[in-house]
């Protein structure tokens, strides 16, 4: 098979998110457990076999690709797969190449990421308060990462901060985000807080915010106006009349975004999530560990597609206290 990739509700499947490692230099209490236990080694895909698939799907239509973990600049030699993938950017086939980072790491990488051609990223910041973010990443620093956001942005990268919206945590801090971002000139993003893995005792319930409660929050200091701004992703933005800068508002559980999904994420492991909510998932690793020219892979990936459902059915209920997808987020990357 060639051509488009097509799931069966006419969607064309165009962004493939990449989990390149399921290890972080930090350990967010809404992501991870503070006594992770990651994968063998052997069960994580070479980098080579990182890059074979992800060239499968640019071959296939595919003209975003985003890598992300786990923390994916803590992967050793990281960058020899960016600088490989780049040449889908010099032959036009891929549009775009990018990451989602912590941001711990831009320091050291900012200046070769961007010689390779990645234009925008994305970095996680919750907070801007130096002891909240040692309570929330556990592990992190927030001064190494605003180091790393002053390189990025030196090397002339775009940033949009990507937050999860903490209820009793950041939610007097909003206004503190939206005003730093517009000084900087990053856009800014907010995340609901998602039911994915088992994360210790850590009460989820207590954690989550809805989002329409954080933009009623918002239009108490600041004029925000709808505009019609996307990223490819399923963020809903609008525009700071005051700042000028860019709110997105990212609500897996209040609102549906799967009419017009049109991506598939794959984990470190080869395996493929053909929607972030349900637990189907291809392998692709097996396929990908055939000698046969990339025959199996090409037919697994049709296969998958295949059976890309229509939508997810997170849930946050009262009722029951486990998570509704058992995975953590650092497997898919979010
Ligand atoms: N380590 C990188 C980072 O933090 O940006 C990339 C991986 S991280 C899993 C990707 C995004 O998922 C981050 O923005 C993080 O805040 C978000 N995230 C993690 N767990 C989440 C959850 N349970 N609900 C909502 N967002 C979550
Ligand atoms: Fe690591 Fe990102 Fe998860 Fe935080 S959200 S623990 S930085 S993978």
């Amino acid at each position: 098979m060639d051509g488009p990739l097509i799931d069966p509700h006419g969607r064309a499947v165009t962004y493939l998110r990449v989990s390149v490692t399921d290890r972080c230099d930090f350990r967010c209490v809404y992501c991870m457990s503070e006594d992770m236990t990651f994968l063998p080694k052997k069960d994580v895909l070479t980098l080579e076999e990182l890059e074979s698939i992800c060239s499968s799907f640019v071959s296939r239509g595919v003209t975003k690709l985003r890598m992300t973990g786990g923390e994916p600049l803590v992967r050793r030699d990281v960058m020899s797969l960016f600088r490989k993938l780049s040449r889908h950017l010099d032959t036009g086939a891929l549009e775009e190449l990018t990451l989602t980072t912590n941001g711990s790491q831009l320091d050291r990488f900012s200046d070769e990421l961007a010689d390779i051609g990645v234009r925008r990223i994305n970095v996680s910041l919750d907070t801007l308060d130096d002891d909240k973010f040692a309570k929330i990443t556990r592990w992190g620093r927030l001064e190494k990462v605003k180091t790393g956001l002053a390189a990025a942005k030196r090397a002339g990268i775009a940033i949009k901060i990507n937050a999860v919206a903490l209820r009793g945590v950041n939610d007097d801090e909003f206004d503190t985000l939206v005003q730093w971002c517009g000084d900087e000139g990053f856009d800014l993003t907010f995340i609901e807080v998602m039911p994915m893995g088992e994360i210790g005792e850590e009460a989820r319930l207590d954690q989550y915010m809805p989002l329409s409660m954080v933009r009623a929050k918002l239009n108490e200091k600041w004029t925000l106006e709808d505009i019609d701004y996307s990223t490819g992703g399923p963020a809903r933005y609008v525009q700071v009349k005051e700042t000028g800068g860019r709110i997105g508002f990212i609500t897996p559980l209040t609102h549906n975004f799967c009419e017009s999904c049109n991506r598939v994420r794959l984990t470190c492991t080869g395996t493929l999530y053909m929607c972030l909510g349900q637990e189907d998932a291809a392998d692709l690793r097996t396929a990908v560990r055939k000698e046969d020219n990339g025959a199996a892979l090409m037919d697994a990936i049709d296969e998958a597609i295949g059976r890309k459902p229509k939508g997810h059915d997170f849930i946050i209920d009262r009722r029951r206290r486990d998570p509704s997808v058992s995975r953590h987020m650092s497997v898919t990357g979010g």
